[in-house]
């Protein structure tokens, strides 16, 4: 993962600099550092462990001047989370600095062979292989930094988005990416560079996202220049991007995770616009009408996904197969991509990730299309490496999601899979049109719905301090929420650090029922679906066991909150849209059970936002 900014121009790059990582800091937060070059030539690294704020406070006393600069946020993958592992990383003579985002997998080798050379290391990264292998080519054959850089990314494997400075040669940063993200700024004679383009779009909305194999020579004062490794002269498209500030920062909300909960309605909103019709009740999928015959001719539909988009792969598996009578397979995307899976030219692979750069959904569409599959994104980063690897898809459009732990991008990705099944089922002639209709209208009654639900929020609040001291909890849901349930205990997990599981609720009899107690939360889902008598049985079942049911029921339910201890009512709605409104509660339950706990909400421990790492 890793966050990566740059900056070349005419103002001072420190400030600059730090607020880019800041917006990145969702991408890792074990260590920080900077390298500038001041107007003496001097190219100086600062890096401390920790957080962009250690890093601001570890700078506060030193001269951090100089207009263009490099910085990272590190989210470790080699060597220990520490100040000597922070990048940017020094060659030997101190030339150059790199920082780094990805893996070199040759790492060892090549360290090895450097160090056979007399060339001495002071870290555990792989980063630091690189820019010393750079230096060692670059003297040896006396040659220019963009050469030495071809030459020595010839001799690696793994994934990396790069970019480094050398002090001899203080107007230009070199940038390179292969299989990590990586975005250059074209503003008014100045030059940014981002991981994403959030630390880009304060200054200006032109950028070109590099491709695999591309190094970007970025000068000062001069055109940008992107070749590739074989020096051939490339012309990437300068695109225009719609983000605008209030996107990326937190409006009033104590942690972007709240803001990002609340955003939801507005978010779902968005994400049917031009999709479903008020009108005319119908869904339309600009891929699936581009794509029909692809689609249709489908003979199974493999997801491939991880962490919370395999959560939205399940449901949309439950809704594809009810509505379009096609087989779904929802798979890891990790596992997927190592198990020599079977895929045939007539399956349609939905590839499912917020960022669009997951690196083992990325590698799994890679699989999936070198056996001769369609392929079908569903993300949310525009312009990002999945969509552009797979041959449609539909962006889920909620905007950028900062707080590590997914909770719009999951509504938008079970409203696009609820879409695509509807457009699927109605050109396959599989749905009746009262269903479909009575689904269409439906999904228009979400947003406000959601606006209903996100009341309970102080409600919510209340109860969860009830239970910030447990130590386990479980989620039991059925059918279209059992997902759910599952979504529930990764919220948990995630940022509160209680362990949590979630099940299918008929399944707790087969092992779970064992750690049942009065010690023991149990959150429900039990809406008033075909399913209710049997998730009622599940429910007396805890209570027999003394356990604490926290139920999501749906609005005016008697029943179930006569026996359980806490009842969160949900608007009513069809079956398969449950998930869109059940989720709410669950988010808001980890978020404010985190937030009594103390603990990070938006930064947990050890997690990152992108896993561009497999
Ligand atoms: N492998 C590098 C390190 O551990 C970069 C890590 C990453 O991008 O996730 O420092």
């Amino acid at each position: 993962m890793c966050g990566i900014v740059g900056y070349i121009g005419n103002k001072e790059a420190f400030p600059i600099l730090i607020k880019g990582l800041r917006r990145l800091e969702y991408r890792g937060y074990d260590s920080a550092g900077v390298a500038l070059i001041n107007d003496n030539g001097d190219l100086n690294v600062f890096k401390t462990k920790g957080k962009v704020d250690n890093l601001v406070e570890y700078c506060s006393d030193k001269n951090v001047t100089g207009n263009i600069g490099i910085a990272h946020t590190r989210w470790a993958t080699h060597g220990e989370p520490s100040s000597l592992n922070a990048h940017p990383h020094y060659s030997q003579s101190k030339n150059l600095a790199i920082i780094h985002n990805g893996i070199i997998e040759n790492y060892s080798q090549l360290r090895s062979r450097l160090q056979a050379k007399g060339i001495s290391f002071v870290s555990d990264t792989d980063t630091e292989v690189l820019v010393q292998l750079i230096e060692f080519i670059q003297e040896e054959k006396n040659i220019d930094l963009l050469t030495a850089v071809q030459l020595a990314l010839n001799e690696v494997i793994g994934a990396y988005a790069i970019a480094i400075l050398d002090h001899r040669n203080p107007d230009t940063i070199i940038a390179a990416r292969n299989q990590s993200p990586l975005v250059v700024g074209i503003g008014d004679d100045e030059y940014f560079l981002g991981s994403d383009a959030s630390p880009i779009v304060e200054y200006t909305d032109k950028v070109v996202y590099l491709e695999d194999g591309n190094i970007a020579v970025i000068k000062r004062h001069d055109d940008l220049k992107v070749v590739n490794i074989q020096n051939r002269k490339l012309y990437p498209e300068i695109q225009t991007i719609d983000i605008n500030l209030g996107q990326i920062e937190k409006g009033g909300y104590p942690h972007f995770m709240l803001k990002e909960i609340f955003e939801q309605p507005d978010c779902i909103t968005n994400c049917m616009r031009g999709r479903v019709n008020i009108d005319t009740d119908n869904v339309v999928l600009s891929a699936v009408i581009d794509y029909k015959k692809q689609l249709l001719q489908a003979k199974r539909f493999v997801i491939v996904a991880c962490g919370t988009s395999w959560h939205a792969g399940l449901i949309g598996k439950q809704m594809i197969e009810s509505f379009c009578r096609i087989p779904v397979e929802v798979e890891y995307a990790s596992e997927f991509r190592y198990r020599n899976p079977v895929i045939c030219k007539d399956d349609v692979v939905i590839a499912i990730s917020q960022s669009g750069e997951t690196a083992d959904t990325l590698a799994a569409v890679k699989l999936a299309k070198r056996h001769g599959a369609f392929i079908y994104g569903i993300c949310n980063a525009i312009g990002s490496s999945i969509p552009r690897a797979t041959d449609t898809g539909s962006y889920i459009h909620v905007g950028p999601e900062i707080g590590v732990a997914s909770t719009k991008a999951f509504t938008g990705q079970v409203s696009v899979l609820t879409m695509l099944a509807l457009a699927l089922a109605k050109e396959r002639g599989t749905i009746s049109s009262a269903d479909y209709l009575k689904i269409v209208e439906e999904l228009h009654q979400i947003p406000n719905k959601m606006k209903e639900l996100l009341k309970l929020n102080k409600r919510i609040a209340d109860l969860s301090r009830t239970f910030t001291y447990a130590r386990d909890f479980l989620f039991l849901g059925r059918g279209y929420n059992y997902p759910v349930a599952l979504e529930g205990a990764l919220k948990l997990k995630e940022i509160s650090y209680i362990h949590a599981e979630g099940y299918p609720a008929a399944e707790m009899k087969h092992g779970p029922i064992a750690l049942i107690d009065s010690d023991m939360p149990v959150v429900v889902i039990a809406t008033h679906n075909a399913m209710y008598d049997k998730v009622l049985s599940n429910i007396q079942e805890v209570k027999a066991r003394k356990g604490k049911v926290i139920a999501i029921v749906s609005k005016g339910d008697e029943t179930i909150s006569r026996i359980a201890d806490e009842v969160i009512e949900m608007p009513a709605t069809i079956e398969c849209l449950e998930p869109l409104l059940a989720t709410i509660p669950l988010q808001l339950l980890a978020y404010h059970i985190a937030v009594c706990r103390g603990k990070d909400v938006d930064q947990p421990r050890n997690l990152a936002k992108s896993v561009t790492v497999e």
